[in-house]
């Protein structure tokens, strides 16, 4: 009886086969384990009379011996077989599959350009909190008591009395850099700002502003002129012209509009100046004496100039955006045109 079962696991091991590890594992489980079919062959040993022990043993050693030659036989297959076709599947000849590679947004270019510019001449950087309190954001600043932009309908307010906003400008940093360090102060604040405005191509309730100061003795409005000239020309090119319109800001005096000449149109008159061969790109003037005494600048020793910008106002002039909203809706056809600028 033993025989005839002893018999039948040859047979099976003789036909057994395998393809892969799992199947390799499977006859190490039925044929080889302890648990398996000659294990247990072994563990009835105790139970064979004892005269036919040593006959036993000798047919059950030699299924075991079977059972093994078998299985180095089958890794050696399925070793071979993993070899082969790792080999078959590696093409060293095919060109490589696509690496997508992102870009750096255009605001963040536009905003790295504009910097290393005015590092080159001596600013340094600084940032601020975005959300600001009235007195670095207007207090500070000259805004009068009835100012429209203390109003709801222009500001977001967090809490009012005392008067918490999310910042209307970064110029609450020059504020922040005036009361913390003394002048000379040459520095360059860029960062984002929030406006209560409804969302259109030319608007947008987020923005970002890059704002610049500059407090010494003898600081006057021929060197903010020249400065602006500076970067009005390492920016858009030398051919670029820059001009100073006056107007009107709470925390400087004189204040002036800063104009460029039209890179459309080279200042001919087109659709994007309306005609007029120029197209604003910011605001400038002289630190208001109120402004640099509300800081705790001594303002009959120390003048300065300030200046701030919409970054998202140049990347359109100089890359001739015409929708605000491009920026923040994140459309990979748009980001993708910018994908070559460091
Ligand atoms: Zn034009």
């Amino acid at each position: 009886m033993h025989q005839e079962r002893i018999e039948a696991i040859k047979r099976e091991i003789a036909k057994a086969d395998a393809g892969n590890p799992e199947e390799l594992e499977a006859y190490r489980i039925n044929y080889i384990s302890k648990k398996s079919v000659v294990g247990e062959l072994f563990a009835a040993m105790r139970d064979i009379p004892n005269e036919q022990k040593r006959a036993y043993g000798q047919l059950v050693n030699e299924v075991k011996q079977l059972a093994e030659e078998k299985f180095q036989e089958l890794i050696e297959k399925v070793n071979s077989s993993a070899s082969k076709s790792k080999s078959t599947d590696l093409d060293l000849t095919l060109p490589p599959s696509n690496i997508h590679v992102g870009g750096v947004h255009p605001l963040t270019a536009t905003r790295q350009r504009i910097i290393e510019i005015f590092e080159r001449i001596g600013f340094n950087l600084s940032e601020g909190p975005e959300i600001e309190d009235d007195w670095h954001n207007f207090t500070a600043l000259n805004f009068p008591e009835n100012h429209p932009a203390r109003e709801m309908q222009d500001t977001f307010f967090l809490e009012k009395n005392p008067d918490i906003a999310l910042r209307t400008h970064t110029s609450s940093v020059q504020v922040r850099v005036m009361e913390n360090q003394k002048p000379p102060i040459r520095t360059l604040s860029p960062g984002r700002v929030f406006r209560n405005e409804a969302i259109s191509a030319r608007a947008h309730c987020i923005f970002h502003q890059v704002e610049g100061l500059y407090v010494d003795e003898n600081v006057g409005f021929a060197d903010l002129k020249n400065t602006l000239y500076h970067f009005a020309k390492e920016m858009f090119g030398k051919e670029t012209k820059v001009r100073f319109r006056p107007s009107f800001f709470p925390f400087t005096e004189p204040s002036a509009e800063i104009d460029i000449s039209c890179q459309l149109c080279g200042g001919k008159g087109c659709n994007v100046c309306k005609g007029t061969g120029w197209v604003e790109i910011g605001g400038s003037g002289m630190v208001d004496p109120n402004v640099l005494e509300n800081c705790g600048i001594d303002s009959k020793r120390y003048t300065g100039f300030a200046f701030g910008m919409g970054i998202e106002r140049i990347a359109m002039l100089k890359y001739q955006i015409k929708d605000l909203r491009l920026f923040t809706e994140n459309d990979v056809r748009f980001l993708k045109q910018f994908r070559s600028m460091v």
